[in-house]
Formats: C-alpha cells, sequence, structure tokens
C-alpha cells in the first residue's frame, strides 16, 4: 500500500523523497507519495522522479488496488532498483491551479446548493477551466451573474480552509445533503478526510485544496449548459488574486 502522504492536509508539498518498492520502464510504486492520483473529478498531478543514475517524467498517476501508480515516460538510465530512493518533484503551477480550482469548486458547489436547493451531481476541475452538474437546476444569465458575484464576495472574505480526517459517523451526522455523495466512498473508508472552509462549507474530499480562499483569485463563470431534463453544467475559469 503506497502512503498517500499528501493527506490529510499537506497539500502544499510538491517536493519530496520516497523509496521505490517496484519500478519498470513503465511505472514506479514508491512507500509513500505526494502526487495526487487521478479521482475524485480531480486530474493527476505532474512532475519528475530522480534518483542515483536516472530520471523520468511522470505524466499519469493512479490508483491501484491501494497502490499509487506513477506512470513514466521519456525515463534515463535503468528503472530504479527495490530500495532506492528517489526525489519526486511536482510541476507546482499546475499543482497551483488545481488546487485553486478545486477550492473554488467547494465555493459555487455550495453557494448553489444555499442558493438553488441543487446538489452537485458531478464536477471536473482542470488546470483551465472546471466544470460542475447540478441538480435539480435551470439557470438564467441573471442567475449565473449572481452565483459568480456571490463566490467573488466569499473569496474575498479569506476564509481559512481546514483539512482533517474525520470519522464516517461524524461525517454523515453533520454533512448536509447535496455536498457529499457518501454512497459513492466505500464503507471501509473509514475515517474521511474533510475539507471545511471556516463558516461556510464542510464536505468529504480526497482532492488538493488551498489554505485560504484568498489564494484562488476570481472566479469567472464562462458556460452553462443542459446535460438533461434537471442537469444544469456551468463552467467556470480562475483570474489571478
Ligand atoms: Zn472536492
Amino acid at each position: 500500500m503506497t502512503d498517500l502522504r499528501y493527506l490529510p492536509d499537506e497539500d502544499d508539498v510538491t517536493a519530496f523523497s520516497a523509496t521505490v518498492t517496484e519500478a519498470t520502464a513503465e511505472y514506479v510504486l514508491l512507500d509513500g507519495t505526494y502526487f495526487y492520483p487521478e479521482g475524485g473529478g480531480q486530474p493527476a498531478d505532474r512532475g519528475t522522479l530522480s534518483w542515483d543514475g536516472g530520471r523520468a517524467d511522470v505524466t499519469d498517476v493512479r490508483k491501484d488496488h491501494g497502490e499509487i501508480r506513477h506512470g513514466i515516460e521519456r525515463l534515463e538510465g535503468e528503472p530504479p532498483a527495490e530500495g532506492t530512493t528517489v526525489e519526486g518533484r511536482i510541476d507546482g503551477s499546475r499543482r497551483d491551479r488545481l488546487r485553486r480550482m478545486h477550492t473554488a469548486q467547494h465555493v459555487v458547489s455550495r453557494i448553489v446548493l444555499d442558493r438553488d436547493g441543487a446538489g452537485t451531481a458531478g464536477n471536473q476541475v482542470g488546470p483551465e477551466r472546471s466544470r460542475i452538474d447540478f441538480e435539480p437546476a435551470s439557470f438564467d444569465a441573471s442567475d449565473l451573474e449572481a452565483i459568480e458575484e456571490r463566490a467573488n464576495d466569499v473569496i474575498g472574505r479569506d476564509l481559512a480552509v481546514e483539512k482533517e480526517n474525520r470519522s464516517r459517523e461524524t461525517v454523515e451526522a453533520t454533512v448536509d445533503e447535496g455536498r457529499a455523495l457518501l454512497d459513492l466512498i466505500p464503507a471501509s473508508v473509514d475515517p474521511l478526510r474533510v475539507v471545511e472552509i471556516e463558516g461556510f462549507d464542510m464536505c468529504p474530499c480526497g482532492g488538493t485544496h488551498v489554505s485560504r480562499l484568498g489564494e484562488i483569485g476570481r472566479i469567472e463563470i464562462v458556460d452553462r449548459h443542459s446535460k438533461g431534463e434537471d442537469v444544469e453544467r456551468i463552467e467556470f475559469e480562475l483570474r489571478e488574486p
């Protein structure tokens, strides 16, 4: 089992050392990693692994039966032997964008839940653009303007973002309906990592997040589509703080 070291609250670490447990010319497994593996509507981190006598680009990171598989390309030298110490370097600007995007998604999801009573049915964050599907919802231009304005007001309050593990029982008792798809998280996952925006929102989430809302910058809603009778998709981008 690879130790997912960014959890619960080291989302800012982008350089680390770890020990190889298995490696081929296609992938590397480590005893622990700070690379984010694709999942939960967030793409994987990218970066590099280097070791005495070799290096490789990390282009794909996935969970695989409890292991985190670092897919590699442009391998130089031989794959590292089991027990080798490697230095991991995560592409920090991409990680930063994804952190800002993912916390922005939580802000918008909360606002729409409170304002329109619509839950988040799905989401996909990306380094350039992100999207959220709301259900049941139907928005017009004035709704989008109001949601964007409220989101930027909340960001302007620079609220703290806490990340910590809580027992599943506690999370089930305290999370608002529409802010968690708990049925999709296997019952064996306990405790759950939660992301709480001070006095504003709490939900279980394993994604990477900023520490204060002010880091997000400004949200701009750039598009919307109907995705079926009751589902509305909002797309947004971020402008620099
Ligand atoms: Zn999330």
